[in-house]
C-alpha cells in the first residue's frame, strides 16, 4: 500500500504543478511529459494517474482499492500502451475506443503512452481523433524522449511538460539510501558514501543509469582493467577472458561506455578541468592514461566511439572489441616507432 507520489525523487515543481492543476480542476485532458528516458517520467504518469482515481483524498491516500490497483497495474480504469518492437502501431491504439466506451463509476480514466514518439503514423491518426474530442474525466498522458519525432497535429493538443534529469542533490538522496539497503545485507561493513561519488556522476542524472552502475561495478573493474593492460601494451587479454567480459551486447555495451566515460575524464585532465572527472575513484589508472599524449587518448576515444556503432550495429561483439584491440596496438606500434624516430 503505498502513495505512488512518494516512491518519485525529484521533479518536485512538476508534480506541484500537476496536482495543484488537479486539485484546481484544471488539469488539462492531454498531457505530454518530456524529458530523457529513465528519469521518473513513467513514475509521474502512474503517480499522476492514482491521484486522479483516489476515490478518498487529494493527492492520493494510498491505502483505497482504487489506489492499490493503479498501484498493482490492476486498475480497469487505466490503459497503458508502450510500444512492441520497435513502434506502436495502430492495433495498440484501437482499444482506447473500446476502452472509453466502457462504463466506468471511476472519478476519472487515464491513458498513458509511453515512448509516444514510436506511434507509426496510422496509430498516430488514430490518436489523433480521440484527442481532439476528448471525453469528460478522461486523461491522456504521453511521454517521449524525442518530441521532435511526434507529429506536429499530435504536439498541438497535448500540454507539453519537461522533466530535466535528476540533480546531483537527488541522486545522492537516492544513492544513501540504496547504501544502507546494501548495508543491511552486507552486516558489519562501514559504508563509505565518498567512493561511490564516481556512481552519481556517471548517471548524468537518471536513476536507470545509476542502477545499472551500481549493479555493474565488478564489470566496470574488469573493464577497466582490460583497458589498462591494453594502454600498457601488455597481452592484452585471453579470448576466453574477453567472451566472458563481452558476452552480451548489452554488457558490452556498457564497458564500451566505461572506456568512453574513462578517456573523457583523462582528456578532462589533461586540460586542466579535472573537477570534471567522473570516475574519481580510479586515480592510478588515470595518472596511466595522463601519460599519453592528448591526441593517442582521442584517437582511443574516437575508436570507442565506433565501437559502439559497431556494437549497435550487431557486429558480433566479442568480434568488435578483438578489433578494437588490433587497431589500439597498431596505433601503438606507429607511435612507439615515431617516438624511436625522434629520439
Ligand atoms: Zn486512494
Amino acid at each position: 500500500m503505498a502513495q505512488l507520489l512518494n516512491s518519485i525523487y525529484g521533479h518536485q515543481s512538476q508534480l506541484k504543478k500537476l496536482l495543484d492543476a488537479k486539485k484546481n480542476k484544471h488539469l488539462p485532458h492531454a498531457l505530454l511529459f518530456a524529458g530523457p528516458s529513465g528519469i521518473g517520467r513513467k513514475k509521474a504518469a502512474w503517480a499522476l494517474a492514482q491521484s486522479l482515481l483516489c476515490e478518498k483524498q487529494h493527492p492520493a491516500c494510498g491505502e483505497c482499492s482504487s489506489c492499490i490497483n493503479v498501484e498493482r497495474e490492476k486498475s480497469q480504469d487505466i490503459l497503458f500502451i508502450q510500444p512492441e518492437g520497435l513502434y506502436i502501431k495502430v492495433e495498440s491504439i484501437r482499444p482506447i475506443s473500446r476502452f472509453l466506451a466502457l462504463q466506468s463509476f471511476a472519478p476519472a480514466r487515464v491513458i498513458i503512452i509511453d515512448s509516444a514518439h514510436q506511434m507509426n503514423p496510422q496509430a498516430a491518426n488514430s490518436l489523433l481523433k480521440t484527442l481532439e474530442e476528448p471525453p469528460e474525466n478522461v486523461y491522456f498522458i504521453l511521454i517521449s524522449s524525442h518530441l521532435s519525432s511526434l507529429p506536429v497535429t499530435i504536439r498541438s493538443r497535448v500540454q507539453i511538460l519537461r522533466f530535466l534529469p535528476l540533480g546531483a542533490k537527488d541522486l545522492h538522496i537516492v544513492m544513501k539510501m540504496s547504501q544502507k539497503e546494501e548495508q543491511k545485507k552486507i552486516t558489519g561493513e562501514e559504508s563509505q558514501p565518498e567512493s561511490l561519488e564516481w556512481m552519481v556522476k556517471a548517471s548524468q542524472g537518471s536513476m536507470d543509469n545509476f542502477e545499472k552502475w551500481r549493479e555493474n561495478k565488478d564489470v566496470r573493474e574488469q573493464a577497466f582493467n582490460l583497458l589498462k593492460r591494453a594502454v600498457r601494451g601488455e597481452e592484452s587479454y585471453t579470448f576466453g577472458e574477453l567472451s566472458d567480459l563481452v558476452k552480451n551486447r548489452e554488457q558490452a555495451l556498457f564497458v564500451c561506455l566505461c572506456w568512453q566515460q574513462i578517456l573523457r575524464d583523462a582528456c578532462m585532465i589533461k586540460l586542466n578541468s579535472a573537477g570534471s572527472v567522473i570516475h574519481q575513484d580510479q586515480k592510478k589508472f588515470l595518472n596511466v592514461l595522463e601519460t599519453l599524449p592528448f591526441g593517442t587518448l582521442n584517437t582511443f576515444f574516437q575508436k570507442t566511439m565506433e565501437l559502439e556503432q559497431d556494437l549497435k550495429g550487431y557486429l558480433d561483439s566479442v568480434l568488435a572489441f578483438d578489433n578494437l584491440f588490433f587497431q589500439l596496438r597498431q596505433l601503438q606500434k606507429k607511435e612507439n616507432n615515431q617516438m624511436e624516430k625522434r629520439g
